[in-house]
């Protein structure tokens, strides 16, 4: 099965190859030639990740492609920081800044923490599925599912680790007292909130 996933995110396809059952082969938007960028204009992480599918799902059907694409999922990913009133949620990737720069929203977040003994957060992840229905005598329709991940922790008080990206060296998962920075890519891959989302996903390819 041809599957693409909406991300250039080397980091984020490692990972999702690792989890994926070895029949799914595993495309990234370079690899269908797409290079444009999707503004993540939704309110929510559910639209985000929608909004996303879709646009390559239409790019697709418009740009025929060298192999079947047999489905395209999407991820969006929000940090939920408890006592920010899960602050920064659906702008997690923009926080610091619409130029997406992963060193500056670490410092925001340590900056806007300062102090703050409820240190409790979680990361949330949301994946949007688009296949054709496989219903033969009528004529093909997409379909779209959701899923969700999550994985409950706390936001270290200084960056540790060099594992990983985004947050990484700041989130303590619920159980560890090192962060997913420092922890083995394994363990991550096993309890994080992308790790958990993709499971579901592959129960209902
Ligand atoms: P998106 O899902 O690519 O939109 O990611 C939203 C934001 O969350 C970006 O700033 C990412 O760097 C960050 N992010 C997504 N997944 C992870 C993760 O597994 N660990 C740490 N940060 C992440």
């Amino acid at each position: 099965m041809n599957l693409v996933f909406a991300t250039n995110n080397a980091h984020k396809l490692e990972e999702v190859r690792k989890i994926l059952p070895s029949t799914c082969v595993l495309l990234s938007l370079r690899d269908i030639g797409f290079f444009g960028d999707i503004e993540e204009t939704g309110k929510t992480l559910e639209d985000n990740s929608l909004l996303k599918a879709r646009t390559i799902w239409e790019y697709i059907n418009s740009h025929p492609q060298s192999v079947t694409i047999d489905g395209v999922f999407a991820d969006d990913t929000g940090l939920e920081i408890r006592t920010l009133n899960n602050q920064p949620g659906v702008r997690t990737a923009r926080w610091a800044g619409d130029d997406h720069n992963d060193a500056a929203n670490r410092q925001k977040a340590l900056h806007l923490l300062r102090g703050k003994t409820d240190r409790s957060a979680r990361f949330r992840t949301v994946i949007t599925l688009i296949m054709e229905k496989d219903n033969a005598g009528t004529e093909n329709e997409p379909v779209a599912a959701q899923v969700e991940g999550k994985v409950e922790g706390r936001m270290a008080e200084e960056e540790r680790g060099d594992g990983g990206f985004g947050y990484d060296s700041l989130f303590i998962p619920e159980g560890y007292d090192k962060t997913f920075a420092e922890l083995p890519a394994e363990t991550k891959n096993s309890i994080s909130h992308r790790a958990r989302a993709v499971q579901q996903l592959s129960m209902i390819l």
